[in-house]
């Protein structure tokens, strides 16, 4: 299954696709990370997209898309892959589907995850990561503590926080966000492919949410 995952920054997305991987095998394909991952290891999609960002322009969706056929062919044996940060609007959006069907495959649903503002920044400047890249469990000071203080429950690092949480940079993003993702949901409405998840603050609903909706999924296939 091929996810696409929609929603503001803050607004769960990290631990849904935490989820997905552990009990699913989706893998996620974060675009940030890729991006960062190609620069380091000086691949040819690498230095290009790096070329760009030294100009100061935005990598063009060619080479992301590149990029992601990459990915995909590297996780040929999960149960499918998460979207995380791609496409951003209605040209990226037609173009992974080009890219997939020339691939054999489509994008299954198109996640949204919907959660009012005021949530998101809350919870946003409660947000701890484990510095463990390998790990990334996500931590709420409000609603999932780790057992002890500053410490990863699963791994034993150091959780941090992330400098982009603070409620001047989200609230921000918040709007450049909103900006954006109307016409992208817009259009996976107009497919039938958006799935709608109410959320609210509480980092365990989103867990909830998500392993509802997937019961519901896969029953209804
Ligand atoms: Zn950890």
């Amino acid at each position: 299954m091929n996810i696409v995952l929609l929603g503001g920054p803050g607004s769960g997305k990290g631990t849904v696709s935490n989820l997905l991987e552990k009990t699913q095998n989706i893998a996620h394909i974060a675009t940030g990370d890729m991006f960062r991952e190609e620069i380091k290891n000086e691949t040819e999609l690498g230095k290009k997209a790096q070329e760009f960002m030294n100009k100061g322009m935005l990598v063009p969706d060619e080479i992301t898309i590149n990029m992601l056929k990459g990915k995909i062919n590297q996780y040929k044996n999960a149960n499918g892959v998460v979207f995380d940060g791609f496409p951003r609007n209605r040209n990226q959006a037609e173009a992974l589907e080009k890219m997939l069907e020339e691939m054999g495959q489509k994008v299954d649903v198109a996640l949204y995850l919907d959660m009012p503002d005021e949530d998101i920044i809350y919870r946003t400047v409660k947000r701890r990561i484990c510095s463990n890249k390998d790990c990334g469990e996500i931590y709420n000071l409000e609603f999932k503590k780790p057992k002890q203080e500053g410490i990863c429950d699963i791994c034993g690092s150091k959780l941090i926080q992330r400098k982009d949480d603070n409620e001047e940079t989200i609230t921000n993003r918040l709007k450049v966000y909103h900006e954006q993702s109307k016409d992208l949901i817009k259009y996976y409405e107009e497919k039938k492919l958006i799935y709608r998840v109410e959320l609210h603050a509480n980092i365990d609903i989103t867990e909830e949410m998500t392993k509802e909706w997937l019961a519901n999924y896969n029953s209804n296939r």
